[in-house]
């Protein structure tokens, strides 16, 4: 009942009785215990006991409502402030900070002033468009205090102490953090399917690139694959400001499903592994092309195989627009980068004693014979130079000097880093409780497949 749930002065007064020894409470009056407290609460030991009973027991002597007599602090007197104008100015295309002080009515002698004042203050200098200054001004027409809101979650502020000096402080606002989930099907592509499903594409590019040592984003993706992603929305005075990093996720691919899970390691550094905690990024990433470009990524044709189209053939084709731009499929070093006729313009790139991998027909050339690369490093653009039809990427990827068809290699590739076994427990204690998560997400979904399925049979 509501009316039991409030603390009438009845029941606080009953729970008194219960609290202090009968005998107690019976000798003394409820005012002169009233007044005893009063006594009390003026003491700074008491003062930190603000809602201990006692004090509430002086509300109800007083005849007010417990809770505001017992929260009332002693009134302070409120400092005498300067009386300050403010004014607040957004940063424009090609404004400069002399444009905006002249705007606000400051004189350049006082810009310089604060410029000098602080290694901070300079990089008052560099502004950016959208960025907001409040500039306080006294009576007097002086800068007291000027606020850099830099976005929404950073303010520099920099003030004159009672020295004149200028001093800066950095406030920045932690934005509430939420758990998402998605899921989603595809049927035309991996695009629509997440658009769908409520990811933005930056999220959608992150999924792909979590799965990207496993999974051929360009060639691999068929009608039927699904995917399950758990992420943090982050949202500033209730309204959403962005995605935080994506914490869990599984993707089925032809029927095969691959999981990943964040992990912060001991050295801080984030990363995705498996839920046995081996890293998802291998020593090479299944797609050596931009697979956003990929021209007949959204044709239904695609969702057969089209390995090995023409005989012989010795690689993976990829068809994109010119220009697209080509990534160094593992760490290694450029051991040629030319011209032949067949080839065209050409990259070949030696991965530790074992490992090849080659790129042909580029438009452009982005590293030299002898360079060191990076997995993922862009090193040239696609074209349609030497003997090619129209533009596409040919990728070869050799073992001890042999072709290989790189969807069909990955049981011999080296092993991918693994999570100490020192660290495993930290593992777990981390990555558990969000894979538990995703999982209790993924239920319903999992449940209405089965259920599909068995429809499925039946017919
Ligand atoms: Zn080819």
């Amino acid at each position: 009942m509501h009316n039991q749930r409030k603390p009438t002065p009845a029941r606080l007064l009953g729970a008194l009785r219960q609290h202090f020894p009968r005998t107690h409470a019976l000798a003394a009056g409820a005012a002169s215990f009233a007044l005893a407290l009063t006594m009390f609460v003026s003491t700074p030991e008491v003062e930190a006991r603000k809602h201990s009973l006692p004090v509430k027991l002086t509300a109800i002597a007083a005849g007010e409502a417990p809770a505001t007599a017992a929260e009332a602090p002693a009134a302070e007197p409120t400092a005498i402030e300067p009386s300050l104008s403010e004014r607040t100015l957004e940063v424009g295309n090609g404004d400069t900070l002399s444009d905006l002080f002249q705007r606000a009515g400051i004189s350049a002698a006082e810009m310089y002033e604060l410029l000098s004042s602080s290694e901070e203050a300079q990089q008052l200098a560099k502004l950016n468009p959208g960025e907001e200054l409040t500039f306080h001004i006294d009576n007097d027409g002086a800068l007291q205090s000027l606020e850099v809101h830099r976005d929404r979650l950073n303010l520099v502020e920099f003030s004159r102490g009672n020295s004149g000096v200028y001093q800066h402080i950095l406030h920045q606002r932690q934005p509430d953090s939420y758990t998402a989930f998605r899921q989603g099907e595809i049927n035309s592509s991996l695009f629509v399917a997440g658009n769908e499903a409520g990811l933005s594409n930056n999220l959608i590019m992150e999924m792909a690139q979590v799965f990207s040592s496993d999974i051929d984003f360009a060639l691999d993706i068929r009608k039927g694959d699904s995917f399950n992603v758990m992420f943090e929305e982050e949202f500033l005075d209730g309204e959403k400001i962005g995605n935080g990093a994506i914490q869990a996720a599984s993707f089925t691919n032809q029927g095969k499903t691959f999981s990943a899970v964040r992990y912060i390691d001991r050295n801080g550094d984030a990363s995705y592994y498996t839920p046995d905690g081996k890293s998802m990024r291998k020593a090479f990433i299944r797609t050596p092309v931009d697979f956003t470009r990929i021209s007949s990524h959204f044709n239904p044709r695609r969702l057969h195989p089209v390995f090995k189209t023409r005989r012989p053939h010795n690689g993976t084709d990829y068809a994109a627009p010119t220009g697209t731009p080509v990534y160094a499929a593992g760490d290694g070093r450029v051991v040629k980068a030319g011209y032949s006729k067949p080839n065209g313009n050409y990259i070949f790139i030696q991965h530790g004693q074992r490992y090849m991998t080659r790129y042909l027909h580029l438009s452009k050339r982005r590293v030299k014979t002898g360079d060191r690369v990076k997995q993922r490093q862009l090193i040239g653009n696609v074209g349609s130079t030497g003997y090619a039809t129209g533009p596409h990427l040919h990728y070869e990827f050799l073992v001890n000097g042999h072709h290989r068809n790189p969807a069909t290699i990955v049981r011999k590739l080296p092993k991918a880093k693994s999570i100490p076994d020192s660290e495993m427990a930290r593992f777990r204690a981390q990555t558990q409780p969000l894979l538990a998560q995703l999982q209790s997400y993924e239920q319903p979904a999992l449940a209405q497949r089965s259920e599909d399925n068995e429809n499925n049979n039946v017919n």
